[in-house]
């Protein structure tokens, strides 16, 4: 049976080009890019053109951008980095509630130790209120972090406001844009963002390997401590073919970027129209435009997200019923009950989203399994038929 994937904000598979250059330095260049000689000179070279790439991608220098692990340390090193080295000039810091886990439980790990930390609500569409924000700096604030788009609802921040905000107050910005490279442009002058977190697999790159954007002049403590590596900012030896695999994601993630958004806005739309309009008792979760261009999550009233999620697998389909962090787990999604979403509404969402070869097929072909599964499991619920439906 043809299997369509349908969750590519979970992550995403890696592109041939990137996948070719990264090959060679798995076996025949091997060398570690700390040692003089050549083999570790060629290693060094490839990451510094790499950084150059990355660096391109969001309109940093290349000697403000530092590798991690993925996206998750990123997120760890911003706020656990600028709280640590700028405890002396105070210990509060704002987030929002629909952060990543990688920045909530970073924050709770914080306030563990000392930090007091304001988490910010946000709207029915999952948008932080500006004025709301204002409200909450106070002389102690030294931390924003806020993210640039939401994984499960997919609505887009108002980054450059709230990096105007910071910048003014003199606090440091920081936004967790691994759902935003590749889907939406980034220039992180222009935004006056002081610490950005992005991630490889998510834009077609591998698995375990990200980077942190560290504005020059942030002080930041080291998360990782050893050897001199990333400027001894980060120590370890570094992950040659992944950065190198890293580097050539991110030149292609912002090539001919508002091209391909187009095409996905497209399919996404009708993917969404198809669904209000078919199938009864459904509603959209997010902002109906500012919103990443190929997430579309949908609440279904009477069933279970992972009882959909179960059968649209037994029909060759691949999507979430939230983040795969909350899928598996009995809790429902603490970002659709941000918006305000009520648990039983919460538990029957799905989570749709579209990569770049996504194609109209592969829309069509969920289009004609979803509704009579939905109505399937509706027939099987017992709310369902209390309801009288
Ligand atoms: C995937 C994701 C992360 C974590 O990145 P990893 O590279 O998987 O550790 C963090 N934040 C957001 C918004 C994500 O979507």
């Amino acid at each position: 049976m043809k299997r369509v994937y349908f969750d590519y904000a979970a992550t995403t598979p890696l592109d041939k080009e990137v996948l070719e250059k990264m090959i060679p330095y798995f076996s025949e260049k091997f060398g570690n890019p700390s040692s003089i000689y050549s083999e570790g000179r060629e290693a060094r070279k490839v990451i510094d053109e790499a950084r150059q790439k990355v660096a391109n991608s969001i309109n940093a220098n290349a000697n403000e951008i530092f590798f991690t692990g993925g996206g998750t340390e990123a997120d760890n090193w911003a706020l656990k980095g600028v709280a640590f080295a700028n405890k002396n000039k105070g210990n509060h810091i704002i987030t929002t509630v629909i952060e990543h886990h990688a920045v909530l439980h970073t924050c709770e790990y914080l306030e563990k130790h000392g930090f007091e930390v304001t988490y910010l609500k946000v709207d029915e569409y999952g948008l932080i209120d500006i004025e709301e924000l204002k409200t909450l700096i106070k002389d102690t604030t030294i931390l924003i972090s806020i993210m640039f788009a939401n994984n499960e609802i997919g609505t887009v921040q108002p980054i450059k406001e709230i990096g105007q905000i910071a910048k003014e107050k003199n606090i440091y910005f920081h936004t967790d844009a691994v759902q935003a490279l590749g889907n939406v442009p980034i220039d992180v002058r222009d935004l006056k963002v002081d610490l950005l977190s992005i991630s490889a697999h998510k834009i077609y790159g591998p698995k375990g390997i990200g980077a942190l954007y560290v504005r020059k002049g942030v002080k930041v403590d080291n998360l990782v401590h050893g050897g001199a590596q990333e400027r001894k900012k980060r120590a370890g030896t570094e992950n040659t073919p992944a950065v190198v695999g890293f580097g050539e994601a991110c030149y292609l993630a912002v090539t001919d970027l508002l091209k391909r958004n187009q095409k996905t806005e497209e399919l996404r739309d009708y993917l969404i129209k198809s669904i209000l309009s078919t199938v009864p008792n459904v509603q959209l979760n997010g902002h109906p435009t500012k919103r990443l261009p190929g997430n579309a999550n949908i609440s279904f009233e009477f069933i279970e997200g992972e009882s959909l999620l179960l059968s649209l697998d037994l029909v060759g389909i691949s999507a979430s019923s939230g983040s795969a962090c909350t899928s598996g787990s009995l809790d429902p999604s603490h970002v659709l009950l941000a918006i305000g979403l009520i648990h039983e509404i919460a538990h029957g969402s799905l989570r749709v989203t579209l990569g770049k070869n996504t194609n109209k097929e592969e829309i069509d072909y969920l289009l004609e399994q979803l509704p009579p599964i939905v109505q399937r499991l509706r027939d099987m619920s017992p709310l369902y038929i209390q309801g009288g439906k």
